[in-house]
């Protein structure tokens, strides 16, 4: 029925796409607001270092999330950059709307799969956000737009609010999501709850289901297991993962958590097993000088910035050519 092939046991994907994460996952969850100018700035350069995949901001009333208020603009701008796919999150059909207006490439309806998180985020159970996926996916066709959906299944390892969550009811909610119609779906360990065992199971479970349909792993190293969750999601044969330049990021229901994976670090980890992503990580490094600049006073994580990179890095052929 679909044509996801899993690897065979022990082999790796050939290559992977890290999605930049960190203008919105990133930004939305620190004080600071970043100027519109430096973010353009930030995903020009993020472009220039190989990166294809950005997630802008967030299509939120901007009294939620002054933060994102830019995100119309932010669109139009990676717009122009080549070969580069704008993804967005929208939580609901009025922000869907302004992302269809938009001509954002791909929009991203978060679910949590969360009773508890789902009611404190976002105001709707699980399923009133699968109805509302519905809606949204009959505005995108009636637009005649051609704006991906993604249903994003967040806390899909547990949450703060709720502790467990059935992987069997992220699976339910996952399957929902493309039966209402979403073109994607992923996973998030949206409070940094997941080990690699963890992820290895529902991985894999996950893209039986959803085959080709499977899009994208979704991390957060608030226990330090960031990167050893994306290794178990690669042995799936995983091949997307989210994260955030220098780390930033958290949640607001998860007080004391670290952002996503940081974007250099998980570069590294790729390139250095061979795994080919088209990142320039030395640039990505300069470019997480310069964001923390930006962000003076706010913490950043990450650890390859501390020591750079090993002498024996096989960079110069991993490059994109400039
Ligand atoms: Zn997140």
């Amino acid at each position: 029925m679909n044509s996801f092939t899993p690897p065979s046991e022990g082999a790796l994907p050939h290559s992977a796409v890290v999605r930049e994460v960190g203008l919105r996952d990133g930004l939305q969850s620190i004080a600071t607001v970043l100027a519109t100018e430096h973010k353009r700035e930030w995903i020009r350069a993020a472009h220039a270092a190989g990166q294809r995949e950005i997630e802008v901001g967030s299509f939120v009333p901007a009294r939620l999330l002054p933060q994102l208020a830019d995100t119309a603009e932010l669109v139009a701008f990676a717009k122009t950059l080549p070969g580069l796919l704008v993804s967005v999150l929208v939580p609901n059909l009025r922000g869907a709307e302004a992302a269809i207006a938009a001509e954002a490439d791909l929009m991203i309806v978060p679910l949590s799969a969360s009773h508890a998180h789902s009611l404190a985020n976002l105001r709707k159970t699980p399923d009133e956000v699968v109805a509302e996926v519905a809606r949204i996916r009959a505005a995108r066709d009636a637009a005649g737009s051609h704006t991906l959906i993604e249903g994003g299944v967040g806390t899909a390892f547990g949450c703060t609010l709720q502790g467990a969550v059935d992987a069997d009811e992220v699976l339910r909610l996952m399957q929902a999501l493309l039966d209402a119609g979403a073109d994607r779906v992923s996973l998030a360990d949206t409070v940094g709850y997941a080990d690699p065992a963890m992820v290895r199971s529902l991985f894999e479970r996950a893209t039986r289901i959803a085959g080709e349909r499977f899009w994208c792993g979704h991390f957060h190293d608030t226990r330090g297991l960031g990167l050893a969750n994306v290794y178990a999601a690669l042995e799936v044969g995983v091949t997307r993962f989210d994260a955030c330049l220098g780390g930033i990021g958290g949640c607001p229901h998860a007080p004391g958590a670290s952002g996503n994976v940081s974007t250099e670090d998980l570069a590294y980890m790729l390139g250095s097993m061979g795994i080919a992503t088209g990142l320039d990580i030395d640039a990505l490094l300069a470019l997480r000088q310069r964001v923390a600049g930006w962000l003076a006073g706010e913490t950043l994580h990450g650890t390859l910035w501390r020591a750079g990179l090993p002498k024996t890095f096989p960079a110069p052929r991993e490059r994109v050519a400039a």
